[in-house]
This record gives structure tokens, sequence and C-alpha cells, in this order.
């Protein structure tokens, strides 16, 4: 009985991670991509296992961080933090751009649109990413730091809509749009269930492959999670270890928070929609 259970086990185990397995972009080595986050840290808690997926793929990942953290007073420290934090994910100093803007400063308030989109296009218009990755809605942790990014990001992927719908083609130069990618908040009964966690979501996930690396997304959300990617952890460590270079921020819930969050061994992100990159101005 014992070994027909550890069997039926071990089968839906399989099972999921087969499913998840099948969630991979279609990257090209050279291929940039850019993360939009609110606080240092945000880098470690919730996005590690995409950047270090990434990196493995030879993309090259640049964060736009939108605030030094300071709500403290500790910001010009947790931006040396993120800079460490970073360098353990692979993400030279170099591409990392940290915002100190009066109008986006570390708080739980909802931060304008337009201050969000001015440095937004600017990173952009700088880069010119293949894909940008976020948070979506909820933030994950329903911070409003987090969700205005959203917000913005929502404004300029709406704005371009418009523009395009108004415009007599479809307003785009042939060059590949820029793919937005929003980091899926889980229900809290799977986001603090670890791999658990990771097991349910791939349960839940509807069938389908990812269009990331497909020509036929038009720029609409993917909905219900049929074109999800799914970035399993290769070294659950790897979150700690960078969590652990934001010695400022280390008290005992966030590493209880890196112990049982389904974010430490996978990140599922959906796609949001799509940006012309020769359409994006800073007066959007
Ligand atoms: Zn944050």
């Amino acid at each position: 009985m014992f070994i027909q259970i550890m069997c039926l086990v071990f089968s839906l185990c399989t099972w999921c991670f087969w499913r998840l397995r099948c969630r991979m972009p279609n990257w090209r080595p050279g291929h940039r991509s850019l993360l939009v986050i609110a606080h240092p840290d945000d880098e470690s808690l919730f996005f590690a296992n995409y950047i270090s997926s990434a990196a493995r793929a030879g993309v090259q990942v640049y964060v736009l961080c939108l605030s030094t953290g300071n709500a403290d007073g500790l910001g010009h420290t947790r931006v040396h933090e993120l800079y460490r934090a970073c360098a353990t994910l692979q993400i030279p100093k170099a591409r990392i751009s940290v915002v100190d803007d009066p109008d986006l400063q570390d708080g739980f308030r909802t931060w304008g649109i337009p201050a969000v989109c001015k440095h937004l296009t600017a990173a952009i218009r700088s880069i010119q990413p293949h894909q940008l990755v976020t948070f979506d809605s909820r933030g994950v942790s329903g911070h409003p730091n987090h969700t205005s990014i959203y917000r913005a990001v929502r404004h300029l992927i709406e704005a371009q809509r418009a523009c395009a719908s108004g415009a007599s083609g479809d307003g785009s130069s042939g060059r590949e749009p820029c793919r937005v990618y929003t980091l899926v908040t889980l229900p809290l009964p799977i986001k603090f269930t670890g791999l658990l966690g990771v097991l349910l979501s791939a349960a839940a996930l509807p069938s389908g492959r990812s269009s990331s690396g497909g020509g036929d997304s038009r720029g609409s959300s993917s909905g219900g999670g049929a074109g999800d990617l799914v970035f399993l952890a290769r070294d659950p460590s790897l979150c700690f270890r960078a969590l652990c270079c934001h010695w400022s921020q280390l008290v005992w819930y966030r590493l209880l928070f890196v112990l049982f969050s389904t974010y430490t061994y996978a990140n599922q992100l959906r796609l949001t929609g799509q940006l012309q990159l020769d359409l994006v101005t800073a007066d959007r």
C-alpha cells in the first residue's frame, strides 16, 4: 500500500513538473529584458528564478528600481545592497538603474502614473528591451508602490492601442515589439506553501504553450494563464543568498518569507501586452 501511494505521489509530481517545463520562452542569446521593480530587494524576494533562468539563456537582464527604499533613511545603504544582490543574480552594476525621485519615494502610497511613466519610457528608449517584466495588478504583496508600476505600464500599453486604432495602419514599424510580462500574484493559500504551492500552481494551469516565442500575440492579455511562462528554481538557495545581500532588511519574517514563499521555487509570468518601441515617447 505504501509503495502504491509513493508511486502515485511521484507520478503526480512528475506530471506537474512536466507541465511547468513546457512553459519556457524561446529566448535568444543577446535578448534584452528590462525588470522594473519598486524597491531594492524586490528582485531577490520575487523575481530571482526569472532572472537566473534568463541569465542562463544568455539574456541580458537590466534592472530599473524606481526608488532607493529610503522609507527608514537607509536609501544609500539599500542601493549598494541591491548592487550586491544583483551580482549574485549575475546582473552587473552597469545594467542597474536606481531612481531617486521625490515623487517616487518608498512608502505605503500610490505613485502617480506620469512620474512612473517618465522613468519607464526613458529606460525603454535607452535599453530597447525585447521583454519588460514587472508586477501584476495585485503586486504580489499588494504594496501600492508595486501596483503603481503595473498601472503605469498598463497606461503605456493602452495609450499605444488608442494611438494605433486612431491611425490608418496598426501603428507599428515592423520592428519586433517589446513583450510585457507581469508576475502572477498567487492566491494566499498557494503563496506560502513553498514547493507544494508550485505543484498546486502547475495543477491549476490551463493547458497551452507559451506564446512568448511565437509571433501571434496581438498584445492582449493571454487571459486565464494559458500562455503563462514558468521559471523553476534550479538552485532554491539562490533566492536566500540574494536576499542575504540585503543586510539592512534581514529580519526574521523576511527569512520565513523566503523559506515558505512559492516565489522562491518558481516564478509565473503572464503576457500582459506589448509595446512598439518606436512609439514609446516621454510625453505619453
Ligand atoms: Zn517592494
